[in-house]
């Protein structure tokens, strides 16, 4: 296990295009960490520049307090593992598993020790044998996995390593890196850009765009303390409301509705007072009906989308649109008109200029 610092992390690509600004990050010993952010956002240069596969180009890396910044990937001591999974297809799984220790010429009973063992963390006993085309997809990617963990190193990297599965195998190696994390301990940083991978697997997730940290935190404060519009919009499916309207009389409209702010503005009601603000609500934090201590707004609803487990009301009023998430058993006709309710302490408030948040809701605290 290993803590890394990142200080002021830059990378200018000798074509000049700056990819990552100021990167400041400390990772502690054995954390979960979770790059997201959407395709371009700088995720993957980050993590190389981890990894020593691509050179940093100003600030400081630090491994356990030393400077790294000048060493290569073996010195550094990472494991890596790619969306690409490039397995040597003439071996077997056990020797693809085994390759690394081979190649550094450790004992043959330590090394079946050490392939049995990783074999059994990763459900894969019964393959041993087995030629990687002989696998699907899910098994070939624990064989990756398998390759690097051998190794026990201090410090794991992964780069989408699961994009190249299908939902359903998706969802069961999300659980089995969380297990292996779990087993090894090791200091982890995970690429990816979905947003449920970020959430279920992190200890903090890190939030980037255009080569900027948005925000740094755990999965429950970006979900319940967004400090910008992007972070509110990036997690949470569907995405988070947004109503942007003039603050006319300390008062928001959607479509008719007058939606009075001064409970939540306070004293900052006056510096908003004909200004353009953005008024934001997750679609899962409503109540059909006229609640206690909430906004009610009533709209019309355009479409409904039946999911199963739940159902996205699409409504609308005057210009404005927005998704409801509700109980399927629940689900309104669409062209009827309906009254919702958004508690009052699931609001968010935005400045429009800058998009950062004006009110943050501390709802961490109160959840
Ligand atoms: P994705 O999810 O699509 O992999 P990402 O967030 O991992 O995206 P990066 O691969 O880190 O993004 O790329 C960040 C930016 O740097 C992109 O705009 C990309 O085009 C640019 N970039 C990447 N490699 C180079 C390079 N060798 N030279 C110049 N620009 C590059």
């Amino acid at each position: 296990m290993a803590t890394l610092e990142l200080k002021n992390i830059n990378k200018i690509y000798p074509n000049g295009f700056h990819a990552v600004h100021d990167f400041n990050l400390t990772i502690d010993k054995g954390e979960f960490i979770v790059f997201v952010g959407p395709s371009g956002c700088g995720k993957s240069t980050t993590l190389r520049m981890i990894a020593g596969l691509e050179e940093i180009s100003s600030g400081d890396f630090l491994i356990d307090g030393n400077r790294v910044n000048e060493l290569g990937p073996r010195e550094r001591e990472v494991a890596m593992v790619f969306q690409s999974y490039a397995l040597y297809p003439q071996m077997t799984v056990y020797d693809n598993i085994a390759f690394g220790l081979t190649l550094q010429g450790v004992d043959d009973d330590v090394i079946e020790e050490r392939v049995l063992k990783t074999a059994k963390i990763l459900g894969l006993t019964d393959y041993l044998d087995r030629l990687p085309r002989a696998l699907s997809g899910g098994q070939r990617q624990r064989v990756a996995i398998g390759r690097s963990i051998i190794r026990k190193v201090g410090i794991f990297l992964m780069d989408e390593p699961l994009s190249n599965l299908d939902a359903k195998q998706r969802v069961t190696m999300r659980a089995e890196i969380a297990q292996i994390h779990r087993e090894t301990g090791a200091t982890t940083i995970y690429v990816t850009h979905d947003q449920t991978e970020a959430m279920t697997l992190a200890d903090r997730i890190v939030v980037m765009k255009d080569g900027y940290v948005q925000q740094i935190g755990t999965p429950k404060e970006l979900y319940f303390d967004p400090v910008n519009v992007f972070v509110a919009g990036f997690i949470g499916e569907p995405p988070m409301n947004f109503i942007r309207s003039v603050v006319t009389g300390g008062k928001v409209s959607f479509g008719e509705n007058q939606l009075d702010l001064a409970p939540l503005l306070g004293d900052k009601a006056a510096a908003y007072e004909g200004k353009k603000i953005v008024f934001g609500f997750r679609p899962e934090a409503i109540v059909l009906g006229a609640a206690e201590d909430s906004y009610h707004v009533t709209c019309s609803v355009e479409l409904t989308e039946m999911l199963g487990d739940n159902t996205n009301v699409y409504v609308v009023a005057g210009e404005d649109r927005a998704i409801l998430k509700v109980n399927p058993y629940d689900t309104p006709e669409t062209d009827s008109t309906i009254t919702f309710s958004i508690p009052r302490k699931s609001v968010y408030l935005f400045d429009d200029e800058t998009e950062m948040v004006i009110q943050q809701q501390n709802a961490v605290l109160n959840a």
